[in-house]
């Protein structure tokens, strides 16, 4: 069953168990955290929100996106257990929630939190929006089309290719480890959220994932901001192939109901896509309502 289903009606049916039952349940509700080291000094952490990868090296810890707070502080915990090593830099693929609220537990621990311009802009716009500016902690540094740091033996590269989940998406590539963290530009086998308040745009995010499978090879790991139950947040070139394939599908798709005189309603209301592919689960709503305000906002 869908996991997330299964929890929504759950909880219209807890009243109905004995108080042992509940225990039970609840624990296995619980949504325990999981690391898993990759290749050579790096992992990845999940529990809550967009994964979050991290570098263990000898001259220090970086870590790539902090989910939520709660979540943020179970990895600074797990990470001092592993190395004694200071947190040098934490970066963020972008400015959602899932990815950047737990940044405020790194507050003055970290010596620097580095994102894309637009992803800090994103970031403070939601902030003073939602009030919520004193639980920020906002990058001091950002950077526009590239950025290099080096730590140790690895070497860490960040690119930007312009707008696709949000206007602010950077990819980060630990080059001597050839693992590239992709933030939300990929959402493995389930429909992704495109943030068109943060000028998301599906057409170039379609490039941003050409260019990404073209610039790596087929031995670099991907890690992804989320996966379908049952699938992983990792991958291959093919995985980039496939989701772009998927939005390509998806914008076509669209483009030929619009033709068709359909509504934006009617569109959004699709249940089934009228071609095969793999990324499914709830949510579809999303894209198609993304696509059809895409092409019609030419
Ligand atoms: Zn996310
Ligand atoms: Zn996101």
């Amino acid at each position: 069953m869908n996991r997330r289903y299964f929890l929504q009606n759950s909880a219209l049916t807890f009243g109905a168990l004995t108080l042992a039952q509940q225990k039970i349940f609840s624990s296995m509700l619980e949504d325990p955290w999981k690391i898993q080291m990759l290749r050579n000094d790096i992992g990845i952490f999940t529990e809550k929100g967009g994964t979050i990868a991290f570098l263990l090296s000898k001259k220090g810890i970086v870590v790539v996106d902090a989910e939520f707070p709660e979540q943020s502080k179970h990895l600074i915990d797990e990470l001092k257990k592993r190395s004694e090593k200071p947190f040098k830099l934490l970066i963020n693929t972008h400015h959602h929630l899932d990815h950047t609220s737990g940044n405020i537990s790194f507050k003055g621990i970290v010596d620097h939190v580095l994102g894309h311009e637009n992803s800090l802009k994103n970031q403070k716009n939601v902030a003073v929006a939602n009030k919520t500016e004193d639980k920020q902690l906002y990058p001091d540094q950002t950077f526009t089309d590239t950025h290099h740091y080096k730590i140790g033996k690895e070497k860490i590269s960040l690119y930007y290719h312009g707008p696709g989940h949000t206007d602010g998406d950077a990819i980060i590539h630990f080059e001597n480890a050839n693992i590239v963290h992709m933030g939300d530009l990929v959402f493995n086998r389930r429909h992704p959220f495109i943030d068109r308040s943060a000028g998301a745009s599906i057409k170039n995010w379609i490039m941003v994932l050409n260019k990404a499978s073209n610039h790596f090879n087929s031995d670099t790991i991907f890690v992804f901001g989320h996966a379908q139950d049952g699938y992983e947040v990792t991958g291959k070139p093919d995985d980039l192939k496939q989701f772009g394939d998927y939005l390509e599908q998806v914008l076509q798709f669209v483009e030929s109901e619009i033709k068709a005189g359909k509504t934006k309603d009617e569109v959004v209301k699709t249940t089934v896509l009228p071609f095969k592919t793999e990324w499914k689960g709830d949510g579809l709503n999303r894209p198609l309502q993304a696509a059809y305000e895409e092409l019609m906002a030419k």
